[in-house]
């Protein structure tokens, strides 16, 4: 280990270990700022919170990256069942649902997988669909709920009703995507069917009644969808020798509107605000460029590293963007459960960050994987090497995203330990992967990123990205 990187060491984990900043930021985010959903009030408080704290802090070229964007806000959801029993229940509209009064026959697709769709063909058109949200175990790969909703649409749907899987009378929110991609008005970037979450003891009900024969079920639901504007913050510390190579680090600071975020994702935003915070005073001293990002609006499209990624390669900017660190999910839970999944297939990499983590003398395991629902999405589209730095949280064992996109994604879920733990981490990995000259990360072609695609089946994601349908530009 060379004697800047044992200095860089001692000061960061001293640094971090010592202090509960990010702690107080967290608290301060979800408690008195709130949900940040995007392109609301409350995340462009959250950003001014950020910015302020990325100056404060010693940062430099900080800054808001401002876009356009549509926003949303929810009004009144009521669900019944009118046969054959009359009984209501309590629902929430999922973000872009329209204003709209439905009644109709209700078809439960089960799972709502390719197959549970495929199954049940034409029978489901003109219906509302009951589908259970996300089904995936820890370690399984299942659809995605905007998975889900397409289908509901493509097989002609009037609407979808997602049961969340944990019990605790927890409902499921999450974005579904723009009717038109593309258009410029309102109407446009609202959801082309309502998308609806219940709890799961009032799903189970729903299901339970159903089978008496010839459900059908009433649904009013009245919100807005509305033009707005949003930012990413934006803080370097500035490289001596190649500062316009970047290594990014970046967690999403925007939340739901039922919740703070707290897991998802404002311990992995801090996380990366805290490693900014302690790798300040090494500006010059590192070979490239640090970057530390806080994205809006991940949570409705990844719409703020869409517009991130698109700031490098532009004719006037000198910059190259040499890796991407995604750290949503990162911080949770009790610390020391930091896991690293380098995006794609790249045995070379995840072996160069095995022996990084011999040369740290910290285990962390290594894996790579391909999702297409965070943060590193649009940069392996792009064709830039990325990874996810995330926690295993404390509510390993629950389905789907546990407590997230629930009401009960709270400050009381992080803990300061795991926040330090993960900064550490991340401070440590960001000083290595800025001063290494060897360092493997390699950029894709736009054909082997097509060709990684289709060896995971995921190659309509180049065609339709329900993100990418949510972005202005
Ligand atoms: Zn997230």
């Amino acid at each position: 280990m060379s004697d800047l990187m044992r200095e860089i060491d001692r000061h960061v984990i001293g640094e971090i270990w010592t202090s509960d900043v990010a702690y107080q930021s967290l608290k301060h985010l979800c408690d008195d700022v709130g949900h940040r959903f995007g392109g609301s009030d409350s995340e462009h408080k959250g950003a001014d919170y950020l910015v302020n704290k990325m100056r404060e802090y010693g940062l430099q070229n900080v800054h808001l990256e401002e876009f356009p964007m549509y926003s949303w806000e929810r009004g009144e959801c009521f669900l019944a069942m009118t046969e054959p029993v009359e009984r209501s229940f309590t629902a929430i509209s999922m973000p872009y649902t329209g204003t709209e009064n439905i009644e109709g026959d209700l078809i439960d697709v089960g799972e709502g997988e390719a197959p549970d769709f495929e199954r049940l063909g034409d029978a489901i058109r003109g219906k509302i669909v009951l589908t259970d949200a996300e089904t995936n175990r820890p370690g399984q790969t299942k659809s995605h709920r905007t998975d889900k909703y397409r289908r509901a649409v493509e097989y002609g749907a009037t609407a979808a009703i997602f049961i969340n899987q944990n019990p605790g009378l927890l409902h499921i929110t999450g974005a579904l995507y723009a009717r038109n991609p593309g258009g410029d008005t309102v109407e446009d970037h609202t959801a082309a069917i309502p998308g609806i979450g219940v709890n799961y003891e009032s799903g189970m009900s729903i299901r339970r009644l159903a089978e008496r024969g010839s459900p059908k079920m009433r649904l009013r639901v009245r919100n807005s969808t509305y033009k707005s504007k949003s930012n990413n913050v934006v803080g370097d510390i500035p490289g001596g020798e190649k500062p316009e190579e970047i290594i990014l680090f970046g967690g999403h600071y925007d939340g739901h509107d039922i919740a703070p975020g707290a897991t998802d994702d404002t311990a992995g935003t801090l996380t990366g605000l805290e490693a900014g915070r302690a790798l300040a005073p090494f500006a010059g001293k590192l070979k490239r460029t640090v970057r530390i990002v806080c994205f809006a609006c991940e949570e409705i499209g990844l719409l703020g590293s869409w517009n991130h990624c698109d700031q490098y390669g532009k004719p006037d900017s000198n910059e190259s963007l040499t890796f991407m660190v995604n750290l949503d999910g990162a911080g949770r839970g009790k610390g020391g459960m930091e896991q690293l999944i380098v995006t794609g297939d790249d045995d070379e990499l995840v072996n160069y960050f095995e022996n990084l983590g011999d040369d740290l003398t910290y285990d962390f395991p290594v894996t790579s994987g391909l999702s297409a629902h965070s943060d590193h999405f649009p940069y392996f589209l792009a064709g830039y090497p990325s990874a996810t730095l995330r926690s295993q949280d404390a509510t390993a064992g629950m389905i789907g995203r546990g407590y997230g996109h629930t009401e009960a994604d709270t400050v009381d879920k992080v803990t300061i330990r795991g926040l330090q733990m993960s900064a550490v981490l991340v401070a440590r990995l960001a000083a290595r992967l800025a001063n290494d000259d060897g360092f493997p990360a390699k950029p894709r072609t736009q054909d082997e990123v097509k060709s990684m695609l289709e060896s995971k089946k995921m190659d309509h994601f180049l065609e339709h990205h329900w993100g990418r349908a949510n972005r202005v530009v």
